[in-house]
Formats: structure tokens, sequence, C-alpha cells
């Protein structure tokens, strides 16, 4: 079986009856050459964090700008989707630090610190732009942690006057999964965050580990989410990709693509598993597996349903 999954696993992602699903990469403060040495269709996450944390002051823009050319550059002509700064919450940030806060997963994080301190938001997209520029290269900008449609209106004018084209967000609220079609209305895209939207609709923080279960990507009420955002991305023929954990468990990935999703972005050593998966699934079947999975009561009932129904080699 490992020979099997060695051989048929290089090259795009496509189910068996050649339905395109993108197998991307998720990138933060590994060497960029290592990064796009990777048999992979480009980044579907670039946690820019990688830049900011463990610092007193702000990176200049000098030094992001040439961060960041130097990965698109190790992507060539493959897209790179550069998520802008999620600071505040399981990721703190000694220079944009918003004070006490009691409950920091709900509090000041994400494109939220842009009310805070506008001109940081400005200046990463100023720089994301000068390296796009400098390279040529494919990029897609997208802001964590939006809630409404008027967030995603909002981030979509600040990318777009700074001159990007490609412009999206990310779904780890479910506010915003609930409100999918109308947040696309405004970009061009949107890639789900499972951690954090599990986080947020089982109301489990996601930094404690005594919650395994609440936590659990196989969740039927987050695939619920998944799957509104996924019918949303249908209707109006628009990119919905996943880049949290999830998108790197195979017989998931199954379940996400039945859902809608078009790309899956995950760490490297994930991506052949995936691939192989996918392979062995036309699109109905990934259809099919999904209706069992969001059935279901639970989350062990939803694996073990899809466990049954799919092909036993993944
Ligand atoms: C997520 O929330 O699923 C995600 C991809 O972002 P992060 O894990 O960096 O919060
Ligand atoms: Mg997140």
């Amino acid at each position: 079986l490992r020979r099997k999954v060695l051989e048929t696993s290089v090259g795009p992602g496509r189910t068996e009856d050649g339905h395109s699903v993108k197998l991307l990469l998720n990138v933060g403060a590994e060497d960029p050459d290592a990064a796009g040495a990777h048999d992979c269709e480009g980044v579907g996450l670039l946690r820019t964090e990688f830049l900011f944390l463990d610092r007193e002051t702000e990176p200049t823009p000098e030094e992001q700008y040439e961060s960041y050319a130097r990965l698109f550059r190790a992507f060539g002509d493959r897209a790179v989707t550069v998520r802008t700064l999620d600071a505040g919450s399981d990721k703190p940030l000694a220079f944009a630090d918003q004070g006490e806060e009691p409950n920091p997963a709900l509090g000041v994080r994400g494109f939220r610190i842009t009310r805070a301190m506008p001109r940081l938001l400005e200046r990463q997209l100023a720089a994301i732009a000068r390296a796009v520029d400098a390279t040529g290269a494919r990029v897609r900008v997208m802001a964590p942690m939006i809630a409404t449609p008027a967030e995603a209106a909002e981030f979509a004018g600040l990318a777009r006057e700074a001159g990007l084209a490609e412009v999206g967000v990310m779904i780890e609220v479910p506010a915003a999964a609930l409100l999918a079609d109308r947040i696309l209305e405004q970009v061009d895209f949107v890639s789900i965050g499972t951690n954090d939207l599990s986080q947020y609709t089982l109301a489990a923080d996601r930094m404690l580990d005594t919650l395994p279960g609440l936590l659990d990507p196989w969740q039927p009420a987050l695939l619920r989410l998944v799957q509104e955002t996924g019918s949303a991305g249908e209707r109006l023929s628009k990119a919905v990709g996943v880049c949290g954990e999830a998108a790197a468990d195979p017989l998931l990935a199954l379940v996400l693509v039945g859902l809608g999703v078009n790309s899956l972005s995950m760490s490297a050593p994930a991506l052949p598993a995936v691939r192989y998966a996918l392979a062995r699934h036309s699109l109905q079947a990934c259809r099919d597996l999904a209706a069992l999975a969001v059935a279901s009561a639970g989350p062990e009932e939803a694996r073990a349903a899809v466990r049954a129904a799919a092909s036993p080699e993944v």
C-alpha cells in the first residue's frame, strides 16, 4: 500500500473522475526554497505572523518586502495565498498589545486589530503589493478573523486600494460561514480555517488540551458550516478552500470536497495521502460521503460512517 501511495501521489490533486482539487501548502517560518520544492500547486496559507512574533517592534516595510519577495520567487508561477497578520489571542504581539482582555479569543485579534492600528495592515498590504510588482508572482491576499460582510468589504477595499487584485477572507467565525454568500459577494474567494471555526462553533478554547472531543474536526456542526460555505461558493462560482488541520486528514478531505471545497491546504507531509485518497474517489462519491457525515449525530459516528463507505485503501 505504501508503494502505491507513493506511486500515485504526484502532480495536481484530482478526483478519480478528473475533477480538480488544488493541493496547497501551509507555510510559516520555514525556508522558502525548501517550501517551494514540495510537490504542491501553490501556497494556500502563508502565516505571516512568523515575521512579527517574538519581536519588540514591527518589521520594517523593507524587511517585509524582502521576505515576501523571496517566498514568491520560490513558488514561481504557482499562486501564493498570503494571510495578513493574525495578531492577538493565541498569537500575541508585543508591539500590538491591546491590553488585558478577559477572553482574548473573543477580543481584538486578526482583522479586528485594524480598528486600533489601521496603519499596520496598510503597511503590510503595501509591502505585499511591492513584492508582487517586483516578482510578477500570482498572489492572493486574505484577512483572518472576519465576522461580517461589512468587514470583508472593508478589507477588500483596503487590499484593492493597495493594488492587489485577488482578495479573499478566512471563514473561521460561525457568523461568517452562515453569511458566506453575502461575504462572497464582496471578495473573490474564501478559505475556511477549521481550527478557529471549531473553537468558535463548539465554544471550546483551542488552547486547552482538555477538550479534544469538542475540537474534533469531524463534529457534524462544524461540517454543516463548511457545507453552508461550500454551497455558497458553488452558487456564486467562487473558490472555497480549507486551510485548517481538517484538510490534512485524507478521509475528512473527501468529505470537504463533497461539501463544495475546491482547494485543500496543509503541511507538506500530509499531501501524498490526501492526493491518493482523492484519486480513489469520484466527485459524486465524495458528495455521498459528505451526506453521511453531515447527517451524523457526533464525530465518532461521522468518522465510522465515512470510513465504512469510503475505499478501504484510504
Ligand atoms: C485556522 O484557524 O484553521 C487557521 C488555518 O488559522 P490558524 O490556525 O493560524 O489560526
Ligand atoms: Mg485561525
